[in-house]
């Protein structure tokens, strides 16, 4: 029988399918399934137009049968059927763009020779009735069209052409035969006639499909067999006997989760459903279930993870929610489903707007897509203020795992989206939790219509922990005056906040900031500026002594108890030059020192005196108090030996 060519295109394609090296070999699958689900479609609603009698959406099906002797997995659907010249214009020539878009990276991987990470963007794709030639040597396509008396049977072994003869097929829908490849050292095209593979892959791909995916799979069950139990020689308790038979199982649980009414799901429905999709072992805090319908419809199922998963804060973590459409994946991954601070939502969007054969890089482009994108955003913060709102434990516990995520949204993109992150902050506080509180943390909401009425600013201070900021001298005056102190202990806390600068139009100001501006009364500030004035040169002389070190020596009214206390000028702490330093850079980072001494306490008067008898004295006292303020910062003196030496000979 004289072979028919296929078109240019198809060749083509054809080509990259047989030699593909493509790794996701399998969602041939799926696409096969796919067209099979649509042809039932097809026939049902045309069913329904014309009225016809007879016709049942229970009486469709798809069936899969794989024969691993004869290495042949065939897949039936009793659907329209198609003619023979659908079947030659169908199946002859590349009717989807998903397909070119195929065809088009797989080129390029080609080119690349590559089967890395690029490679596994097309998986993605809706690659069609094609993708059947990745797996197998010979595909045959028996269809009788709904309605015809004749059945015609399409037969391609690749890219040189194929063949089509009359068949003979009882009642209508198509029958599409692969002859699996041989395995080979690198593929075990195998797997693919394995009744578990086979399953998994219903499981992943296909289970929303809305007609039954039924295959004969092997079972076995005890022989219940009476003379065996009279036979007088028989062992009583010998291990009883199995027979294996065989059952027609529906594969596909056909109606999602995100379909039924939500009345009807339970939390534990949910969360069930969370853990076995997701491959989490801890129930997510949050369940967000929401179905619209408009202009763009689409069901939105999504889950705040109730830890983060273990390469969460690393760049192998892939963002992401899964797409669908009407019920049949799309994407594993959509990643422009989620602004990045909250990359820690899973779960899915199914719609029907959106076409199966839609291509990553269409996606980024799909106005659609990027709606509804919009309106997750919104509905997520929404879910978590009212979270943060009504149930302040598990917001706590969410915002352990994923703060960080929300405060590097802040910083970024110079702090574009602080106005819809800065409500969803906490942050423990110096404030003593009254009883009824769950936590320690504050909103800054909370924080500012706490503050006291002469208060300017919102305080905050930084540090290791909340029990070293608790003592860290320079909160004392503060806490003295009965004002709040933020407590933050995250690397990327000041940088967030230098970009908040303000909340409810209060600044932030840091308990080690140069200028600490508290409010003082004419006495305080008369007896300051005579104490200055006396100790001017005493002073002068000590910032000479720590040259290089520090930019200034100056007295300070916000310590009660220490002595001293190191603070800095400028845009740059010395929690963000540590933090910056500790990043792989050339270029060290320096704060600007200021080493200041507590006005009133009595380390002013000794030094004073010393300068008038022991000058000498004066400098090794400089660099000790110097070197005491590094440790309470948590920053190592410079020479821990002079500074041990120094001390003791005090001692002795
Ligand atoms: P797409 O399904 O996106 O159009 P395919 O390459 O998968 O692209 O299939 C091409 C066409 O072949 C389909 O549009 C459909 O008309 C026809 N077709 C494929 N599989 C079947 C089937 N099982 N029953 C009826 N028609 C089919």
């Amino acid at each position: 029988m004289a072979k028919k060519q296929f078109k240019a295109e198809s060749k083509r394609l054809l080509d990259l399918m047989i030699n593909s090296i493509y790794t996701h070999k399998e969602i041939f699958l799926r696409e096969l399934i796919s067209n099979a689900s649509d042809a039932i479609d097809k026939l049902y609603y045309r069913s329904l137009a014309d009225g016809l009698s007879g016709m049942n959406r229970e009486d469709f099906s798809i069936r899969i049968d794989a024969d691993r002797e004869g290495r042949t997995l065939t897949i039936t659907d009793n659907g329209i059927g198609m003619t023979k010249e659908e079947m030659e214009k169908n199946l002859g020539t590349i009717a989807r763009s998903g397909s070119l878009d195929f065809k088009a990276a797989m080129e390029q991987a080609d080119t690349k020779s590559g089967t890395g990470d690029d490679i596994d963007i097309i998986g993605q794709f809706g690659v069609g009735f094609y993708s059947a030639f990745m797996v197998s040597d010979k595909v045959t396509v028996v269809s009788r069209a709904f309605g015809a008396d004749e059945a015609w049977q399409w037969e391609s072994t690749g890219a040189d052409g194929y063949t089509m003869k009359e068949a003979q097929k009882d009642g209508h829908g198509t029958e599409i035969t692969l002859v699996i490849k041989a395995d080979t050292d690198d593929e075990r095209y195998t797997e693919f006639l394995e009744e578990y593979r086979i399953r998994t892959l219903i499981r992943k791909y296909s289970d929303y499909i809305r007609y039954p995916i039924q295959m004969m799979v092997e079972r076995s069950r005890p022989v219940e067999d009476p003379e065996a139990v009279v036979d007088e020689g028989a062992d009583q308790n010998a291990a009883p006997q199995y027979e294996t038979y065989y059952e027609l199982e529906t594969l596909n649980s056909m109606v999602p989760l995100w379909k039924k009414q939500k009345s009807s799901l339970t939390d534990e429905d949910y969360n069930q459903f969370y853990k076995e999709k997701y491959y989490d072992m801890t129930d997510p805090v949050k369940v967000i279930h929401t179905n619209v319908e408009g202009v763009i419809s689409y069901t939105a199922l999504l889950f705040i993870p109730g830890q983060a998963p273990y390469n969460y804060y690393s760049k192998d973590f892939e963002k992401g929610l899964q797409l669908y459409s009407s019920g049949v994946m799309i994407m594993d991954r959509c990643p422009d489903l989620l602004p990045d601070y909250f990359s820690f939502v899973r779960g899915l969007v199914d719609s029907q707007d959106l076409s199966l054969n839609i291509s990553r890089e269409m996606l980024q482009h799909d106005r659609q897509l990027k709606a509804i994108a919009q309106r997750l955003e919104k509905k997520i913060r929404s879910e978590l203020l009212e979270l943060l709102n009504k149930d302040r434990e598990s917001y706590a516990a969410f915002f352990k795992n994923f703060g960080l995520q929300l405060k590097y949204g802040v910083y970024e993109g110079f702090g574009m989206n602080k106005d819809k992150l800065q409500d969803l902050l906490i942050y423990y506080s110096s404030r003593e939790p009254e009883e009824e509180d769950e936590s320690r943390m504050a909103t800054l909401a909370e924080y500012v219509s706490r503050m006291k009425e002469e208060q300017k600013y919102i305080y905050y201070a930084v540090g290791e922990s909340v029990e070293k900021i608790d003592k860290m001298p320079q909160t004392e005056v503060l806490k003295d005056k009965g004002y709040e102190i933020l407590y933050m202990t995250d690397d990327v806390d000041e940088f967030a906040i230098q970009m908040l600068r303000e909340f409810d139009g209060k600044e932030f100001k840091s308990v080690s900031a140069d200028d600490l501006e508290i409010e003082e009364t004419d006495e305080e500030k008369e007896a300051a500026k005579k104490k200055e004035e006396d100790t001017k040169d005493l002073l002068a002389y000590m910032k000479d002594c720590l040259e290089g070190k520090v930019t200034d020596v100056k007295l300070t009214q916000r310590l009660k108890s220490h002595p001293v206390c190191l603070t800095a000028r400028g845009g740059l702490s010395i929690e963000m030059e540590k933090v910056l330093n500790a990043m792989p850079m050339d270029e060290k980072v320096k704060a600007e020192r200021v080493l200041e001494i507590n006005a009133n306490h009595k380390i002013v008067d000794t030094l004073q005196a010393l300068y008038q008898t022991d000058k000498e004295k004066v400098k090794t006292y400089a660099s000790i108090l110097y070197d005491e303020a590094l440790l309470i910062e948590g920053l190592h003196p410079e020479d821990p030996v002079a500074f041990a030496t120094a001390v003791c000979e005090l001692m002795i």
